[in-house]
């Protein structure tokens, strides 16, 4: 197997050094950038397996070097995962509406930062499992061809939009949604719910789920995300 090589982009020295010994320590093979436009143009050049991106640099900000990495076919594949500063759950939010599949709120230990590293790119590792599939989470059995969802072989009482959302959510284990991007992705024929109406709804699937509930993660700010294998 090839070393994974992933890309710094993040201009407090302290932090980026941190990063570089984590990562190495772990294995990875890690290059640090302090500016969003030296990062870019490794990032192009380099063609890594992850990037990790600060969000406040100096120059060209990390929303706009997220923005300029997903726009470009040559780039849009690699996974972002964004570092911001507590408090920015705003900017986390436009950057995973940008394309970013994940972040790290500073400050955040080494141990949340190589399980979050793992845990996207296993994601972009493994194919996605067909629309069709059974999802299992442990006792928990949803059948979305059959729009039945069952815990330990007892069915559960969902209407069409609970089951839309929870399948969405299932299917995309350890991924943080925000909002807009449930409501987009689950809204269809004669299915409409507003950003404002997911946080009703999540609370309603979550009673109805009983002690599956809390495999509906809220993340503050930002949104939600099916609690990962
Ligand atoms: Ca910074």
């Amino acid at each position: 197997m090839s070393v994974v090589k992933i890309t710094i982009i993040e201009d407090e020295e302290d932090i980026r050094h941190l990063l570089l010994y984590n990562l190495e320590k772990e294995g990875y093979s890690a290059s640090g950038y302090e500016s969003g436009e030296e990062g870019l143009a490794a990032v192009r050049a380099e063609q890594p397996d992850l990037v990790l991106l600060d969000l406040m640099l100096p120059g060209i900000d990390g929303m706009d070097v997220c923005r300029q990495l997903k726009q470009d076919a040559a780039t849009r594949d690699i996974p972002v995962i964004i570092i911001s500063a507590k408090g920015e759950e705003s900017d986390i939010v436009a950057g995973l509406e940008l394309g970013a599949d994940d972040y790290l709120s500073k400050p955040f230990s080494p141990k949340v930062l190589l399980a979050r590293i793992r845990t996207v790119l296993r994601r972009f590792a493994q194919p996605m499992a067909d629309e069709g599939d059974v999802i299992q989470v442990d006792d928990l059995s949803l059948d979305p061809k059959k729009f039945t969802v069952t815990i330990s072989g007892v069915p559960v009482d969902l209407t069409a939009g609970d089951f839309r959302l929870l399948t969405f959510l299932a299917s995309h284990r350890g991924w943080v949604f925000t909002r807009y991007q449930i409501v987009d992705a689950i809204r269809g024929e004669g299915y409409v719910v507003t950003e404002r109406a997911i946080d009703v709804q999540i609370a309603g699937l979550r009673k109805k789920l009983g002690a599956y509930g809390i495999y509906i993660q809220t993340v503050r700010g930002v949104g939600y995300r099916f609690q990962d294998a």
